[in-house]
């Protein structure tokens, strides 16, 4: 088990020559680039971006939802939220942590680099799931080669620091839109909250994980704005969402973003933190259907393997077989130990809560 005391936060390596971040003045003008040639421009130039700087790896994460529903923050895209009971999202208690670890295992073989323990509700404080937690932890890093990550709310730097020594690699938080349109999306805690719990991570020395949600009914700028705050938190790892509206939640009708504005806002998230590993996690199928393979050409070097916290994902074959498709391979976790074989393995009791079946695409495809 590796004691971990608090070390500097990861420095990214020096990006290859020739490669810069664009202004955001430049990433609000390419923003609006969501169609025809300009799009395919501007892939282009994410797509080279990636390859220069992360080579031809793709990493892919998996997810438990080890506590939901009965939150008491109001997340207008959020099923486990209680101010929308309508929503039905599965309510449970903390998982045990020989659970959790039997699911980061299934991930492991499944092809996930890293795996995440996400719970519900405004943060972890309690003693008996703290307990809970670092002990899943320690199997994971004893039993398995996938990197530990945990999104367990809005920690503070001794629960964070616990964890830490306990060996948990990532912690995931999401600012989940722009400061100036998270009013519309939450009015239970604030965006100041969120960057210190962030902040607080990275100072503990772990590889943070932050990104958001695309489509809520923000603009493109607001979009820029959003990797703006990311890039000057240099985080290690921006998961990009693109809403999939839940039935019962507030944005249940909200209008679907299009494929191409998908593509295009990954593209100059791209440009813009060239160094960063971008993740394309919940939405992907919803949103993009058949191109969700365009991902990688938008410059993502990184995707979701296995269910979502409420719904259900492509299958594990499905996702090995899309980034290979597209010549690409695995990223192995830096742990030295990994029992993914370079198969998939059928996904059986993995995130098994997420009951819903795969919903059809929406509104596809008009790229091109
Ligand atoms: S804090 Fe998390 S679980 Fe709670 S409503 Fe917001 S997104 Fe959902």
């Amino acid at each position: 088990m590796p004691a971990t005391t608090a070390v500097p936060p990861p420095t990214a390596a020096p990006l290859p020559a020739g490669i810069a971040p664009i202004t955001g003045e430049e990433a609000r003008r390419l923003i609006h680039h969501a169609a025809g040639a300009e799009l395919e421009a501007l892939l282009a130039r994410a797509r080279a971006v990636r390859e220069a700087v992360h080579g031809r790896e793709v990493a892919l994460c998996g997810i438990v939802n080890a506590k939901s529903g009965h939150c008491p923050e109001d997340c207008g895209f959020c099923s486990q939220s209680a101010h929308f009971p309508e929503a039905g999202a599965p309510a449970f208690p903390l998982l045990s942590a020989r659970a959790i670890a039997d699911q980061a295992r299934t991930a492991e073989r499944a092809g996930a680099r890293e795996f995440s323990i996400v719970t519900s509700g405004t943060r972890v404080s309690r003693e008996e799931e703290l307990a809970t937690l670092e002990e899943a932890v320690g199997l994971i890093r004893a039993e398995t080669g996938v990197e530990p990550c945990a999104s367990l709310g809005l920690l503070r730097p001794p629960e964070l620091a616990r964890l830490r020594r306990a060996g948990l690699m990532h912690y995931h938080h999401n600012l989940e839109t722009a400061r100036s349109f998270f009013p519309k999306v939450c009015s239970t805690h604030g965006y100041d909250e969120q960057l210190e719990t962030i902040r607080a991570a990275r100072d503990l020395g772990y590889q943070v994980c932050s990104g958001g949600i695309l489509g809520m009914g923000e603009t493109p700028e607001q979009r820029v704005e959003l990797a703006e705050t990311i890039r000057e938190l240099g985080v290690h790892c921006v998961p990009v969402n693109f809403l999939n509206p839940r039935p019962g939640t507030p944005m249940a009708g909200v209008k679907a973003i299009t494929p191409g504005e998908c593509l295009a806002a990954l593209a100059v998230f791209r440009l813009m933190m060239p160094a960063a590993h971008i993740f394309v996690m919940g939405g992907r199928e919803v949103n993009l259907g058949e191109l969700q393979h365009r991902i990688f050409d938008a410059g993502a070097d990184g995707t979701m393997v296995g269910n979502y916290l409420t719904s259900a994902g492509g299958t594990p074959e499905q996702v090995v077989g899309m980034v290979r498709g597209q010549g690409l391979e695995l990223r192995p976790p830096s742990t030295g130990r990994w029992s993914f074989t370079g198969a998939a393995a059928p996904e059986t009791g993995w995130n098994e809560r997420a009951v819903e079946a795969p919903r059809p695409a929406r509104g596809l495809p008009v790229v091109g």
